[in-house]
């Protein structure tokens, strides 16, 4: 048999949280999931013998009009991280690198290698601020950025500032994930989506059914450009890439945006919360823009990120993320705000073992 191709070969897969840990035993607070679920996101099971509206007309039309676009800006896809796959598809030529950001989400990475370009993360700052001179050198010979804002796993928000000047003189093709974005809405901070309204032109901005949506299940997610980028992705996609079920549960979903707000107001009074829990046991605590955030244990006692992952998953059931890769991230942990009374367990587990 032929060898597989070398770059598949030597791929180094996403982790999926959802790998690990299978089952009802566990409280999970490590997937930047929802805590809630939807009681009511279908009326009647659709008709399922043909295959589904290939472009999600009707979801288009109803996300477009919501940010002020048209049905022309919005494609739909089958979670953001197809819509990932699809930009490294249509956008890098062979040979040209795909630039982003570390640490940040990881399918930036796998995307860009399991199609056989080569991948460069700019690691931030300490503080997890974008070092842009480094950035911009990155870009040489690019053809791709991937932003994350709010960023995973930092919480962080990249500057309105550097991307405008970013769409301006970056040459290639930028994707801003904003999978987090109706949490800073929330707080202020203002989206991409208003440079597209203002016609740039080498911009997607992506955001996803999946986070505050509190509908991860359903494999939903869209990106907003101006109409010639949305024509080229979709030329690029599957033909069916949304089931019928998908289309009809995001349609209902899309139309509860009202409690889906409360939702995410609720739960930024929580994150709050649970950041001032983990202050008070002595944690360094990052300021975040998201539904989690990265806390260090207290420097000043023997306990390292890995021992209370360990001690919260054997002791207590709580699934919380620990980044093993790399030494960047080695003594923090990630937090994703869960109901509060999962909360008040975690900050209980973590007193306990602190204290
Ligand atoms: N972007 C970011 C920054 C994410 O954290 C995630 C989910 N972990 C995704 C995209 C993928 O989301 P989806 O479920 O829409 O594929």
């Amino acid at each position: 048999m032929n060898p597989l191709p070398e770059h598949i070969a030597a791929l180094r897969p996403y982790k999926s949280a959802r790998l690990l840990h299978k089952g009802e035993r566990w409280i999970y607070l490590d997937a930047n999931e929802s805590p809630f679920a939807w009681a009511t996101a279908m009326d009647a099971l659709p008709v399922l013998n043909r295959y589904p509206d290939p472009t999600a007309d009707g979801l288009r039309e109803a996300i477009a009009a919501n940010y002020d676009l048209r049905r022309e800006n919005l494609i739909m896809a089958n979670g953001s991280d197809e819509l990932i796959d699809l930009a490294v598809r249509a956008f890098v030529r062979p040979g040209r690198k795909i630039v982003s950001l570390a640490p940040s989400y990881g399918m930036y990475r796998v995307s860009a290698e399991k199609a056989g370009f080569e991948f460069v993360a700019v690691p931030l700052r300490s503080d997890f601020t974008v070092n842009e001179e480094a950035l911009w050198a990155a870009l040489d010979e690019a053809d791709l950025l991937f932003l994350c804002s709010p960023n995973n796993p930092t919480g962080t928000i990249i500057p309105r500032r550097l991307i405008e000047a970013l769409a301006a003189r970056f040459s290639g093709w930028i994707v801003i994930d904003e999978a987090y974005g109706e949490f800073a809405d929330a707080e202020g901070f203002s989206s991409s989506v208003e440079l597209i309204r203002r016609g740039a032109e080498n911009l997607l901005v992506l955001r996803t059914f999946s986070k505050a949506f509190a509908a991860a299940g359903i494999r939903l997610g869209y990106g907003m450009a101006v109409a010639s980028i949305i024509d080229v992705l979709l030329r690029v996609k599957p033909p069916y890439n949304v089931s019928v079920l998908t289309q009809a549960v995001g349609l209902n979903i899309w139309n509860q945006r009202t409690a889906m707000e409360e939702r995410v107001l609720a739960q930024i009074a929580e994150r709050n919360r649970l950041m001032q829990g983990c202050r008070q046991l002595g944690c360094v605590v990052f300021p975040s823009a998201a539904n989690f955030f990265l806390f260090q244990p207290p420097p000043d006692q023997p306990h390292t990120a890995q021992t209370i992952y360990e001690y919260l998953l054997e002791k207590h059931r709580l699934v919380v993320r620990w980044f093993s890769e790399g030494p960047a991230m080695e003594n923090l942990l990630r937090i994703t705000v869960g109901l509060p009374e999962q909360n008040r367990l975690f900050l209980q587990a973590l007193a306990s073992i602190l204290t």
